[in-house]
């Protein structure tokens, strides 16, 4: 080395290591020349003194476990501050996706997860309200659409639609307790000349007034309704003979007697039919309507009541 750093001209911080063996120990030598004095400074290190082969593994040991022990407490510290609030994030984003608004425990670390756990807590606690809201107001407008497609615009009575369901369920009581109820079949006389006379409003003044009168004349719980046109039709129930024959006739002498207050005397003729259980839809119809049909035929503004065999029931 001393030969290598000479050849070299014995230049400034030149410096020649190697291991060397000294009393059969590998020592580390380095060898520098000092050009301000000329000489040459050796140093020689006994590795075994300077890092004892005992001390290494234990090193080894202690760096590999407080390796581990950091990772340990790194993943615990990512598990409950990141990880959990995230899946429990993920878990509740999942839940509000299915259409539930009610939310599994959200984690909240003390952190920007935490705090997105909250705003997302808080926003679909709104929007689980404002659906809520959403569907009541839904539910609303059904039901009152539902009740305004039964009832007749003009009269505010039930349509034909609002009649044929009470009468279906007229049907079905009447079949459950084997009891009969009633049916009556109104038609304006000569309305198609009152129309014609006083204009199609005066008309629809005049079916306004019935719809009242008619409405007048029934019990609170029977189903007054405006068949079409000018013919209304009223289910009766409960009803015997006698209370149908004096509903029927009650309407009739109404209508005549207050019209002509009015100013505008009108008549109607009405049939009536007492139903059966186990009379369908249309055996009641056609029951009724008959006997609507022969009070026209008979010369109209009459009640004309009929039983099953088509016979003509009188008033007690
Ligand atoms: P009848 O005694 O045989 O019953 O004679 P009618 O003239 O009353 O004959 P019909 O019952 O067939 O005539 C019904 C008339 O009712 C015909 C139509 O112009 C009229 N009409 C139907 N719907 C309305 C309505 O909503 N408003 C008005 N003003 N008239 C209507
Ligand atoms: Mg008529």
């Amino acid at each position: 080395m001393l030969q290598l750093l000479k050849n070299r001209g014995g230049a400034t911080g030149a410096v020649e290591s190697s291991f060397v063996a000294v009393d059969g120990r590998k020592h580390l030598a380095g060898v520098a020349f000092l050009p301000a004095i000329g000489w040459f400074e050796i140093t020689l290190l006994d590795l075994e003194a300077l890092l004892p082969r005992s001390y290494l593994w234990p090193l080894v040991a202690v760096f590999l476990t407080s390796l581990l022990v950091t990772l340990i407490l790194f993943h615990l510290i990512i598990r409950s501050r990141i990880l959990k609030p995230l899946v429990s994030l993920e878990s509740a984003v999942e839940n509000v996706r299915s259409g539930s608004f009610t939310l599994p425990h959200l984690e909240k670390p003390n952190n920007e997860i935490g705090r997105l756990a909250g705003h997302f807590e808080k926003m679909t606690d709104t929007l689980g309200n404002s659906t809520r809201e959403l569907e009541r107001k839904v539910e609303q407008r059904t039901d009152e659409l539902n009740r305004l497609a039964r009832i007749d615009a003009l009269t505010g009575l039930k349509n034909r639609r609002g009649l044929d369901e009470a009468l279906d369920e007229e049907i079905q009581r009447a079949k459950r307790q084997n009891t009969g109820f009633g049916l009556i079949w109104l038609d304006i006389d000569h309305f198609k000349a009152i129309n014609d006379e006083l204009g199609h409003q005066a008309g629809d003044d005049i079916l306004c007034r019935v719809a009242l009168w008619l409405k007048a004349g029934v019990r609170p719980y029977d189903h007054p309704g405006r068949w079409g046109g000018d013919e209304f039709v009223v289910v009766l129930s409960p009803c015997d003979e006698d209370t149908l024959c004096q509903i029927a006739a009650r309407i009739r002498e109404t209508i005549e007697r207050d019209s002509i207050r009015t100013g505008t005397p009108v008549t109607v003729s009405v049939g009536g039919y007492l139903c059966q259980p186990g009379d369908d839809v249309d055996t009641i119809l056609r029951q009724a309507d008959q006997a609507l049909y022969r009070v026209k035929q008979q010369g109209r503004n009459k009640v004309l009541i009929t039983d099953g065999s088509g016979q003509e029931i009188n008033p007690a």
